[in-house]
């Protein structure tokens, strides 16, 4: 190992590449690694998360499930390794509904589940029945596969928060949420406790000999450097498709923006034991007559039209925490990822609305808005919303990325798929679903022309 050698050279510390390096460090041996991020560990976009994990995830084919699985089982290990440095809970993924024709569609996306794997289907039609609810903390001895529940009573005994006209639950268990933050800086310290090294520095080219990467440059705030290297590893986030333009290969992905806000619920509108809970109807916002004459010649027209399913919320914090999060990600249009990133200045008022549809009590925020932070980054997508974990046509270069709205769960499974690949190991019955090359099979591109489910909360 010298200054301006290494084995392996990542570029990116958000949560991919540190889970790659912790993976081919801790548990694959290789220790000559060299991390080169030009911002601080995890600041991009892996510290504007959720944090929330599931194994709830639709076909076609198990390969999903199978892998989130595999991620989950990773993340349990490190916590409890850890003494669960990084909170992880298992309060679960409650899904609501008020439309009679929804229902069923629960039912069946349950079923759907359990033959994927995610575990069995309990349903709840008494107002005896044993639904088990989740405990706040922990993640032990908790049941998996989902509960369907439609006794409207059982929903007031257990949810009374919810809207009155809920009419069916599906809380999926094996999810719930963690810190995202410590789960990456426990990554890293285990990784450089094996000798990882940081790099500060924007990587500005990639070198290949004989067609096999030779050297990697960077620029950091000592000057330019040279890092003579046989692997290169590409986990830039939403700078995947630049950086593997170095390399002279095009990676099939693009760019959401996704907002978050956070703020303090001082009425208490949200149980703070509640897990995250998901609308999964349309909503058409409320608006008086004055708005709605206002909306109608102003650039938020949109906003009187019904706005996508999907809010969501949870609270956020330990102890005598009272912050919530809200998620309503109301326009999804790929665009070009720059920064600082912008969002919508009607953010917090919008999702605010968005969740009152929800829990009725979130409606006493509307006439004096809270002091609230909203902030987020890109989703890093291909098509069909299945991640990069592999070899790029160029001998020596790999990439991990593409983690979309789900890279915290699931860099756990991508750091050891890709660490997997680096060192010719035996890989799971899974890996072809998330590796490049799977776009050069011509049935699975067939597949992509029907594939309709994203899977994307
Ligand atoms: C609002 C929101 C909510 C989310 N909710 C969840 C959730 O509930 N659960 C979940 O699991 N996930 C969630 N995600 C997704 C998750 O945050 C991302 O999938 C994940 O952080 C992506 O990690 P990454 O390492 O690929 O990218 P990043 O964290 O963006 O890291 C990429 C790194 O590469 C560096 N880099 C790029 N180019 C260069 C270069 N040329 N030279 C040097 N360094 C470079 C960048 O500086 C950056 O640090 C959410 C995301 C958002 C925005």
């Amino acid at each position: 190992m010298g200054p301006n050698t290494a084995e392996v050279v990542i570029c990116g510390a958000g949560i991919a590449g540190i889970a790659a390096a912790y993976h081919l460090a801790v548990r694959r041996g290789i220790t000559d690694i060299v991390l080169v991020d030009e911002g601080s560990p995890l600041s991009l976009t892996s510290d504007k998360s959720a944090e929330c994990y599931r194994n709830w995830w639709p076909g076609p084919g198990d390969a999903m499930v199978a892998a989130m699985t595999r991620s989950i089982d990773l993340l349990e290990e490190l916590a409890r390794e850890s003494g669960n440095v990084f909170r992880m809970n298992r309060r679960g993924y409650l899904f609501a509904t008020a439309d009679p024709e929804r229902v069923p569609k629960l039912v069946w996306a349950a079923e759907e589940a359990a033959t994927l794997g995610a575990g069995p289907v309990r349903h709840h039609d008494r107002p005896g029945s044993d639904y088990r609810p989740a405990p706040p903390d922990g993640f032990e001895a908790q049941p998996i596969g989902s509960d369907i529940i439609t006794d409207r009573a059982l929903i007031r005994r257990h949810f009374g928060w919810l809207a009155d006209d809920t009419l069916a639950l599906l809380h999926a268990r094996r999810c719930g949420w963690l810190s995202g933050q410590q789960l990456g800086m426990y990554l890293l310290e285990r990784a450089r406790d094996k000798g990882v090294r940081l790099l500060p520095g924007r990587v500005t080219g990639v070198q290949t000999a004989g067609g096999c990467v030779s050297a990697v440059a960077v620029t950091g705030p000592g000057g330019s450097r040279t890092l003579s290297t046989p692997r290169f590893v590409v986990a830039a986030g939403p700078r995947l498709a630049s950086v593997g333009r170095l390399l002279g290969v095009e990676l099939p992905v693009f760019c959401e923006r996704h907002a978050k806000v956070t703020f303090d619920d001082v009425l208490g509108a949200m149980p703070r034991q509640a897990p995250l809970t998901i609308w999964t109807d349309p909503v058409r916002l409320p608006w008086s007559n004055d708005e709605r004459a206002a909306l109608a010649d102003s650039p938020h027209r949109r906003l009187l039209d019904a706005l996508p399913a999907g809010v969501h919320g949870r609270p956020e914090g330990a102890g005598d925490s009272r912050s919530v999060l809200l998620i309503w990600t109301y326009e999804a249009e790929p665009v070009e990822a720059t920064f600082p990133v912008a969002f919508d200045p009607a953010y917090v008022e919008i999702a605010i609305r968005g969740m009152a549809r929800v829990i009725p009590a979130m409606g006493a925020y509307l006439s004096r808005l809270p002091r609230a932070f909203v902030d987020g980054g890109y989703y890093t997508k291909t098509r069909e919303n299945r991640f990069l974990a592999g070899p790029l046509p160029v001998e020596g270069a790999y990439v991990i990325g593409a983690l979309s709205g789900y890279g915290l769960m699931a860099s756990s499974v991508a750091g050891e798929l890709l660490a997997a690949h680096v060192v010719g190991a035996p890989l799971p019955p899974y890996a072809p679903a998330f590796a490049l090359s799977r776009y050069d099979d011509p049935g699975y591109r067939t597949l992509l022309e029907t594939w309709t489910d994203s899977g994307q909360l």
